[in-house]
């Protein structure tokens, strides 16, 4: 391999990059000042070699492994059940991002005295917060996507009120991320492809969400870069570790842009999960270009700055349009909701919850709930020319 694909990297967090750095789990828990981790993973992780390598090298660990993909308060319960009964003092977030933003959320409640709602990322709601009951994470990522090793909030989800909930605290940002490309060689292909297109549109929400914050949109661009050119290796081959460590590259590069906001794809797509516990990536995938083309005159000059720096056959935004569409059909993302198994006898609901998302202030234009719903019930019968461009 010509690239070095080491390095130790100091924004936003301290992020060691590179093949086989999980062997300094135990360094980057003792400079966090964890003694006693909990190990937070997601269920499908619980008996990989992986996890037992960690419990190994870590003392007076444990295991908490009931988490679920789009995580709920539940999960975070138990999870803090086991944190207490274990007497842990940090943890470490191991896995994919339901396990990140679990763990995440367990350390960040482990000295709360309210109720894990008045966290929502809501105004001023994260300083109802006590700073010295959260407790230091190390977070191991698995998959390429989410970027949860880099971001600030947790998302999970209201099972009484079937909402996603975004639960902020500045402090929730992991102290130390280790980035190892070999933990994610073994992730199958359609996974890698729909965790892959999730950073994607974390870049390109960013990017395109109004506002000024030219560092964001610097980082968002050159991550579009990378999935571009990566992300596809990373499909044909998933034991190319290059791509991999670009990729998950990318993937923390997009959850560092989108502190600038998010859009219309997550807005959509956080209702959706919670109704139909569709996976996350694969449902921003889905709903990318509806998104796109309800956006269009809204995004002409940003699209043509993409389009350009991705080096694209065809400029501006049909050149890019046509791209997202071709990417997304050669990485096998299906083109309608309904193939996802989505229906759209809650599309009301969607709309409307979908307005209230958090994501929905960062759509280049502003969005309504009947225009949400329309572009949902569109994404649904996968009928892109019936997407209405906004003003
Ligand atoms: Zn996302």
């Amino acid at each position: 391999m010509s690239l070095n694909l080491r390095g130790n990297w100091n924004y936003p967090t301290t992020i060691w990059a590179g093949p086989g750095r999980i062997a300094e789990l135990p360094d980057a828990c003792a400079r966090a000042g964890i003694k006693r981790p909990l190990i937070v993973t997601d269920e499908g992780l619980a008996g990989a070699p992986m996890i037992k390598n960690a419990l190994a090298a870590l003392r007076d660990s444990a295991v908490f492994s009931a988490v679920r993909g789009n995580p709920a308060a539940s999960h975070v319960e138990a999870g803090l059940r086991a944190y207490r009964a274990g007497g842990h003092d940090g943890v470490v977030a191991f896995g994919g991002g339901s396990a990140l933003d679990a763990g995440k959320v367990v350390a960040f409640m482990s000295g709360q005295t309210r109720p894990l709602w008045d966290f929502e990322d809501i105004g001023d709601w994260w300083t109802r917060a006590h700073p010295a009951g959260i407790a230091p994470v190390v977070a191991v990522p698995t998959t390429a996507g989410t970027g949860s090793e880099v971001g600030r909030a947790g998302v999970i989800l209201n099972e009484e009120t079937h909402q996603k909930k975004i639960i902020f605290h500045p402090q929730m940002m992991p102290r130390i991320v280790i980035s190892d490309p070999e933990l994610t060689v073994g992730l199958p292909r359609a996974v890698t492809a729909a965790t892959g297109i999730d950073a994607f549109v974390h870049c390109f929400e960013a990017f395109c969400a109004p506002g000024f914050h030219p560092l964001a949109d610097g980082v968002a661009l050159e991550g579009m870069r990378l999935i571009q050119r990566y992300l596809p290796r990373a499909c044909a081959d998933g034991s190319d570790i290059e791509a991999r460590a670009q990729m998950l590259a990318a993937a923390s590069m997009g959850a560092t842009a989108f502190q600038k906001g998010l859009g219309g794809v997550h807005a959509i797509a956080h209702p959706v999960g919670s109704w139909f516990n569709t996976h996350h990536g694969l449902t921003n995938a889905v709903i990318l270009p509806y998104v796109i083309t309800f956006n269009r005159n809204a995004i002409a000059e940003k699209t043509e700055i993409i389009a350009r720096v991705l080096n694209l056959p065809a400029p501006g935004f049909d050149g890019f349009l046509d791209w997202v569409l071709q990417m997304r059909c050669e990485l096998g993302i299906p083109h309608s909701l309904a193939d996802i198994g989505v229906s759209a006898d809650k599309a009301a609901i969607i709309g409307r919850e979908a307005a209230i998302d958090p994501s929905a202030g960062g759509n280049p234009i502003p969005v309504n709930a009947a225009q949400l719903e329309h572009i949902f019930r569109a994404a649904v019968d996968g009928r892109l020319g019936a997407v209405d461009s906004g003003a």
